[in-house]
């Protein structure tokens, strides 16, 4: 494996991996992401699909920015098996600025189409957080394409809360009019303490707590009480990861405010986003 990555590290950007050998095969990956990561930020391999949220009428409201990385040799690669290494090498700040960059355009894009009251929905990575110039990094670039904070939802996991100093800039971000929404909410170690926390406006439930087909199910029964406390607690409530007709029914008449999912969309391009909202 060494000289694999010796190898590997030597020929620099443009060489090619060959994975074999099953010991081989994890690090191999890991510098093939390392690498070509590096170059899908600078073209077009790295994107962004949209992933429409609606509201209980069915009506779109925001559209979740989700990226997506098509490498030329090994086909897509999902955020799932790139955002951690992207995390662990430092690249997830040129990663989440390409991303703010696409959604910048995509809001333009919108607005120029009469469309200027559909939010959009950016996932942040806790080490985002982390940099101290996050915060006005993040305006400016906004200043560049005219885009107001108050378009953007920034999504952050439950880990993000559990640090003082992170906790301070998503305050900070949120004076500047950036909504604030906690990912995931009911899939990790989540303290429902963290539902109270003053800067967060928007729940995002799990996709685990989506509903299976028995109605008084232990897992409704929690779904149900999670949002009966956010609704006290003032929050907007989306359930996420929704696929059948009977989730979403649950979800309506559970009260939440907002849903997404298979059932109303997967995510799709900018254009096919926007199609999907002037059908309706
Ligand atoms: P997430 O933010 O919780 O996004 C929801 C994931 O569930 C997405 O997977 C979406 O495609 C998928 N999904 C949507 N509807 C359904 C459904 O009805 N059923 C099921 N089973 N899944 C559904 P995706 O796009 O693979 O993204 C996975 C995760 O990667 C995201 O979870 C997010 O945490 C992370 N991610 C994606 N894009 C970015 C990004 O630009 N920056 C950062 N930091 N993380 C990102
Ligand atoms: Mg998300
Ligand atoms: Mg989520
Ligand atoms: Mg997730």
């Amino acid at each position: 494996a060494d000289i694999a990555m010796y190898e590997a590290k030597r020929k620099g950007k443009n060489q090619v991996v060959f994975f074999s050998g099953e010991q081989n095969d994890a690090i191999e990956y890991r510098l093939y992401v390392e690498q070509g990561l590096f170059n899908a930020i600078e073209n077009k391999d790295l994107h962004a699909r949209f992933q429409p949220i609606v509201d209980t009428e069915n009506r779109v409201v925001a559209l979740e920015a989700l990226c997506r990385w098509h490498s030329q040799d090994i086909g897509d690669i999902h955020p799932e098996s790139f955002i951690p290494i992207a995390e662990e090498t430092g690249m997830i700040n040129a990663v989440g600025l390409k991303m703010l960059k696409e959604v910048c355009i995509a809001c333009v894009t919108l607005r120029e189409a009469g469309l200027g009251q559909i939010k959009f929905h950016v996932n942040v990575s806790i080490l985002q957080l982390n940099s101290k110039l996050m915060v006005s990094q993040f305006l400016e670039y906004l200043e560049d394409f005219d885009v107001k904070p108050e378009a953007l939802v920034l999504e952050v996991t439950e880990s993000a809360m559990h640090d003082v100093g992170t906790r301070k800039v998503l305050r900070e971000l949120a004076k500047s009019g950036f909504s604030i929404a906690l990912d995931d909410f009911g899939a990790g170690y989540a303290s429902v303490s963290e539902l109270g926390e003053s800067y967060t406006s928007i729940i995002k439930l799990d996709k685990s707590l989506a509903p299976g087909e028995d109605k008084s199910s232990q897992k409704n029964i929690i779904a149900e009480s999670i949002i009966q406390l956010c609704q006290r607690l003032n929050k907007a409530i989306l359930l996420e990861g929704i696929e059948t007709q009977k989730q979403a029914d649950f979800a309506r008449q559970a009260g939440c405010h907002y849903m997404q999912g298979f059932y109303f969309s997967e995510p799709l391009t900018l254009t096919d986003a926007i199609s999907f909202i002037q059908q309706e």
